[in-house]
């Protein structure tokens, strides 16, 4: 199937079907119905049928889809059989905990090494990604294509135009800075702070029914 044929918000959800497909199949289960991933992964099922309908599976009445089918299109789509090699820049708080996590549990992605300006930290080794200092970005980086910022604000811009120097195609942007790139680069925005304001905002503006309807 064409790719470029799945709408850019199917596509991004494409992540979370493929994670909760997997624990089911691992589980053993075969089927799973559209209200059951509904209730499962919160996206509405007339989301989900629409989504899967560009999968090319065909929920049946009753029968719900066939995960094993569902996981071998996502795993084309996804290209979990090849590896994309991550960089982080910025070994702060943030960028060790990132360090340290480094999303095992997707085994298409990996912090392969870090950067930071502090000379203390440069040389050093967390949770088995090597950290060099930030003058040695365009000589380490390498085919690596993507990376995380987790920088303090002001330095996200001028880091972000020497990534753009050499080929970059991708930056997880988790400083609160909104950074400008050329057309080529792909930024996905994530902002913590912000993240957890609106939450505590729609906590009480916008109150849940107590009953969860
Ligand atoms: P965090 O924001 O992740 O909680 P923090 O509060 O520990 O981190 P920050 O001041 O936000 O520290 O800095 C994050 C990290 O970015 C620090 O380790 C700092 O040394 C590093 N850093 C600062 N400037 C640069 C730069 N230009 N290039 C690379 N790393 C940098």
């Amino acid at each position: 199937m064409d790719q470029n044929k799945i709408p850019q918000a199917t596509a991004k959800r494409l992540p979370l079907y493929y994670r909760f497909l997997n624990n089911l199949n691992q589980q053993g289960k075969k089927r799973v119905s559209s209200k059951e991933l509904s209730d499962a992964i919160k996206v509405d099922s007339a989301t989900i049928r629409r989504d899967f309908s560009y999968f090319g599976a065909l929920g049946k009445k009753g029968y719900g889809y066939n995960v094993e089918y569902l996981l071998g299109f996502f795993r084309k789509t996804l290209d979990q059989d090849e590896l994309t090699e991550v960089a982080l820049i910025g070994v702060g708080n943030l960028g060790t905990a990132f360090l340290h996590y480094n999303f095992l549990k997707n085994n298409n992605t990996k912090i392969v090494m870090a950067f930071d300006a502090d000379q203390a930290k440069a040389g050093s080794d967390i949770g088995g990604v090597p950290v060099y200092h930030i003058d040695e970005l365009e000589e380490r980086m390498g085919n690596v294509s993507v990376a995380i910022l987790t920088v303090p604000a002001d330095e996200a811009q001028p880091i972000t135009n020497r990534l753009a120097d050499f080929g970059l195609s991708g930056i997880l942007n988790f400083t609160p800075a909104r950074i400008t790139v050329p057309a080529w680069i792909r930024v996905h925005h994530i902002d913590l702070a912000v993240e957890l304001q609106s939450l505590v905002y729609f906590l009480k503006h916008y109150p849940l029914e107590q009953d969860g309807s």
